[in-house]
């Protein structure tokens, strides 16, 4: 069995993205917040799990002793730090930090956030061998899902991770899962955008969080974990991730800021009607998302009007997809409900979960090279595994 245990005995050097989130969050007057200061360098440089003495000249170096950052356009770049030893090789990682000028609480994040974030990856992809982005856990996993969509194909790991309890606190979760996505984009021969939270490495496009009080606050329902970082590494073959490669990243697609996704959930009662509202409160809406019942069903009697409006929708080059509510997601045209939505053209999202769903679509709508078609025809496409057709 192929082994993604790196052969290669050099140090690489990893960057990584700070946005916000918990994991960056220190006490303030008004509670936990982001608020972006050189705390969260400092918290770093001093824990000896994360940092190596010799990442310094001066051993002695301490939690109060200055921190020389630079500004790189509005971020700052934190002095380069060496893990501890991570492996049985002895090989150890550099990385940096760099900051967003803005932290930000990731239930704040927007597309245009995304794309800072995107650019940034983009721009440095030469410079670093892997990538983390530190992010919020509230829309990690979209956060993930658009990057695997951006990143898909590219040679180098892209590993999202946060936290549930900041570095500032006790029992902090964040030195953990700091320290496996700096073994994993560091250490190990693999390419492709995954989470690494609570020992584990997930797939990008296939996670949702599920929790916000267990450590384990993200799943992959319909897939199980890339990689467990257990006493033993194990790893499922089939879904590794691809090796790491000299694949540049595909070309940078800027997202549309726009709002142009609307999601919508099926309840019972729902009618054409209430569907229309939400249509036309959005005149740039480009797709919708139909959160619909067990394998994608949803009422399609003509009373209720719900599949003339969907048919508008199709008519009026809307991209609508049929995704299901269901914990574990899979949507297949096994009832008349389902097979007429197919035949007036809407999508089956299969088994996406709500966050690659919308990755996916905002991904496709912001590519003025696309005709209507070659959108609905990519849609149904696995691009990196984030849907089983
Ligand atoms: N509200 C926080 C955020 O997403 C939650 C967290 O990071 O765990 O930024």
């Amino acid at each position: 069995m192929a082994s993604i245990h790196s052969t290669n005995s050099s140090r690489r050097l990893i960057c990584c993205i700070g946005t916000g989130g918990t994991i960056a969050s220190e006490p303030t007057a008004g509670g936990l917040a982001p608020t972006r200061q050189d705390t969260f360098f400092r918290r770093i440089r001093s824990h000896p799990s994360l940092t190596s003495p010799t990442s310094f000249d001066d051993s002695n170096v301490s939690f109060s002793s200055p921190v020389h950052a630079e500004l790189v356009g509005k971020n700052v770049r934190y002095p380069r730090l060496v893990t501890p030893e991570l492996d049985d090789q002895g090989l150890s990682v550099e990385y940096e930090i760099l900051d967003l000028d803005r932290h930000l609480d990731s239930s704040e994040m927007t597309p245009a956030e995304w794309n800072t974030i995107a650019s940034l990856v983009y721009e440095n992809w030469d410079k670093y061998d892997g990538f983390i982005i530190l992010s919020g856990t509230d829309t990690l996993a979209y956060t993930a899902a658009i990057l695997s969509f951006l990143f898909h194909s590219a040679g180098k790991p892209i590993m999202v991770t946060g936290a549930q309890i900041p570095l500032s606190r006790p029992r902090s979760d964040g030195w953990t899962n700091l320290l496996d996505s700096l073994f994993v984009t560091g250490t190990l021969d693999l390419a492709g955008v995954g989470i690494v939270f609570n020992h584990q490495v997930l797939q990008g496009a296939r996670a949702t969080k599920t929790s916000p009080n267990l450590f384990g606050a993200f799943t992959t329902p319909c897939v199980p974990p890339l990689i467990n970082l257990n006493v033993k590494i194990t790893y499922d073959t089939a879904l590794s991730l691809p090796p790491r490669s000299s694949s540049p990243p595909p070309p940078l697609i800027p997202l549309l800021t726009t709002p142009t996704v609307l999601s919508i959930h099926i309840y019972p009662g729902m009618t054409g009607d209430l569907l229309e509202a939400q249509i036309a409160t959005l005149p740039t809406c480009k797709a919708v998302i139909i959160s619909a019942y067990g394998s994608g069903n949803l009422p399609i009697n003509p009373e209720s009007g719900v599949l003339q409006s969907l048919k508008r929708m199709v008519d009026k080059e809307i991209l609508v997809v049929v995704i299901s509510q269901c914990a574990i997601p899979n949507v297949y045209p096994l009832y008349t409900q389902g097979r007429t939505l197919l035949s007036i053209g809407v999508l089956p999202g299969y088994d996406l979960m709500h966050e690659a769903a919308f990755a996916k679509l905002i991904w496709l709508v912001s590519r003025p090279d696309l005709s209507f078609k070659e959108k609905q025809e990519l849609f149904e496409t696995p691009i990196v595994g984030e849907m089983s057709v």
